[in-house]
């Protein structure tokens, strides 16, 4: 089978036009900032809007240029408030204010810090019906899901809270006589995290519990599409008594500000989470100064559906994992491989069960809208492409036209069907409500299929056969291999990260976490027996 590249259709500067180049484009919009939706202007001080600014030393600061993006809401296009637009200066600023707490903190003992962030993660209980309702406003999620997000958020905090008092070394035996080894964990210095709006507290949660029991100090570069939530949690932070300095949040575009947080000398350790493309110029510019660097990415799930699974279950998960979070997932379902047998069968249910969702921001619907503008039309114009590569629109496909949805970036959960396997579609992330449907023959063609792709974050199979499923879930080329459930990703005391295109080998969450945001030190003692009286 033919390999799959998420970058075929990737076009970087300078490189010649190729027939890919249309669909190319679509994606490198994503990431110019002269295309991005959000827009610059100088607003007046007098201007009533509300306004968000760094957080930096445990204080709101401008940036030193007074510029300001808008942050809407992706189910009304309405504008929620300003966001202060961070030069390089602001960053160093941040860093510096970091870099000078960090020792103190470093300082406390991993208990003690252990309790602090016990204490963050009970304001977090407090406040967690306002955080739901700014991830809501800012991501369009329907109430349900922005409440469970939060609730995984504060899980997050217990598991490393919790780590406080284990933070464990090992015990190691010597070939020589009388010498005891252990290893210790000590920390990195200052943390950049870089985090993407799709899960905006669950993401800030992930990376900033681990580096903090860690010992780091954090500058976060928050997503600007979800600078609210970056600063609810900041100011969490400070109610519940952690130490200026020791957490910063600066606001604005991936560059100037998530560009000079990754090549600032203070910054010991970068953790990004976001797209294949903007992480391979990350881990590129950090290693040069030899930065740790954990780049978690896209991903390009498969669900395999077998002719011994439960149609209607598999359905179920199916559904759930392409177009919940609006396909907005990193982990979300894209690629659907189902048997050939069984083919026309699971269609039909699937398309029954595509068919009951509701899109809204209301309690109880089942999506919500995609982050901004750009995403949307990206979405649609790669469905354009898919059509002209043979792809027949199973259901979905535009927009909905209910007059309450037709402000924002809504886009029907989409099902495609017909495509080659090297489609682009198939090869690359498009994170949204679009899922691509395949046929197999045995479950040798499923697992080439699946790892055909060049990501490898995610995958599940669906089948009654233990001996089948475990036979694919050793082989398959992913980090996260699920049995009879969706493309979701771990639990907070679970690793997770991807093979391939989809990281660089690094874990988060889980105890793997600490591997990123600490040093490992080996020390020995060599017992003198001849002075022991
Ligand atoms: P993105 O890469 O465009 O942006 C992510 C963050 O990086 C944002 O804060 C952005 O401002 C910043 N950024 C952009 N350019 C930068 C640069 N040159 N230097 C430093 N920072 C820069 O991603 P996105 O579209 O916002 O998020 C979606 C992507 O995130 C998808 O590919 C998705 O699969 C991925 N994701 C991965 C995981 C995971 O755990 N593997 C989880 C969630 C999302």
């Amino acid at each position: 089978m033919k390999g799959r590249s998420e970058s075929s259709g990737f076009l970087f500067a300078g490189t010649p036009l190729t027939p890919h180049f249309l669909f190319a484009s679509i994606y490198r919009n994503k990431h110019c900032p002269a295309c991005l939706r959000i827009l610059v202007r100088n607003y007046s001080s007098e201007d009533p809007m509300h306004k968000i600014q760094n957080w930096i030393d445990g204080q709101d600061l401008d940036s030193s240029e007074g510029a300001w993006l808008e942050n809407r809401n992706p189910h009304n296009d309405e504008v929620i408030n300003l966001v202060t637009n961070s030069t390089s200066a602001d960053v160093d600023t941040a860093v510096a204010a970091a870099k000078s707490a960090q020792p103190e903190w470093a300082g406390m003992t991993p208990v003690a810090r252990g309790q602090l962030l016990g204490a963050i993660v009970s304001e977090m209980r407090n406040s967690a019906r306002e955080l739901a309702n700014c991830v809501a406003m800012e991501t369009g999620k329907p109430p349900q899901d922005a409440a469970g997000e939060v609730g995984g958020a504060i899980l997050q905090g217990d598991y490393f809270a919790g780590e406080g008092m284990r933070l464990y070394g090992r015990s190691l035996t010597s070939g020589m006589t009388d010498k005891h080894s252990h290893t210790v964990r000590q920390p990195r210095g200052v943390a950049g995290l870089i985090v993407p709006a799709n899960t905006p507290i669950a993401n800030i949660a992930w990376k900033t519990f681990p580096a903090l029991i860690c010992g780091n100090s954090v500058v976060m570069k928050a997503a600007e599409d979800s600078p609210g939530i970056a600063d609810l949690f900041a100011k969490i932070t400070k109610r519940a008594g952690l130490p200026d300095g020791v957490f910063n949040v600066v606001h604005g575009l991936g560059n100037p500000a998530g560009q000079r947080l990754v090549e600032h000398q203070d910054i010991d350790v970068i953790s990004f989470t976001g797209s294949t493309q903007v992480g391979r110029m990350i881990a590129q510019t950090a290693g040069q100064r030899l930065a740790r660097v954990s780049v978690e990415l896209g991903g390009k799930n498969p669900i395999v559906v077998c002719d011994d699974a439960d149609l209607n279950e598999a359905a179920k998960w199916v559904v759930l994992s392409a177009f919940s979070n609006a396909g907005q997932r990193c982990a979300s379902g894209s690629l659907i491989v189902v048997f050939d047998t069984i083919y026309d069968e699971f269609r039909e249910v699937l398309l029954a069960a595509t068919a009951e969702l509701t899109l809204g921001v209301h309690e109880g619907a089942s999506l919500g809208p995609v982050i901004n503008r750009r995403q949307q039309e990206n979405i649609f114009s790669a469905l354009e492409l898919a059509k002209e590569a043979g792809g027949n629109i199973l259901c979905g496909g535009s927009a909905p036209t209910d007059s309450e949805l037709t402000a924002g970036y809504y886009v029907q959960p989409t099902l495609v069907d017909g495509l080659s396997n090297d489609a682009d579609m198939v090869a690359q992330e498009l994170f949204g409500p679009v899922a691509s449907v395949h046929r197999v023959h045995n479950i040798q063609e499923a697992l080439d299929f699946c790892n055909a792709g060049s990501y490898g974050l995610t995958s599940a199979i669906h089948t009654t056969n233990v001996d089948r499923a475990m036979w694919f879930a050793q082989r398959v080329k992913a980090g996260v291999a699920n049995v009879n459930m969706g493309t979701y990703g771990s639990e907070p005391h679970m690793p997770f990260g991807g093979f391939g295109a989809s990281g660089n080998g690094t874990r988060e969450p889980g105890i793997e976490a600490l591997d990123v945001y600490s040093e490992l030190k080996n020390i020995s003692f060599l017992v003198r027996s001849n002075l022991v009286t």
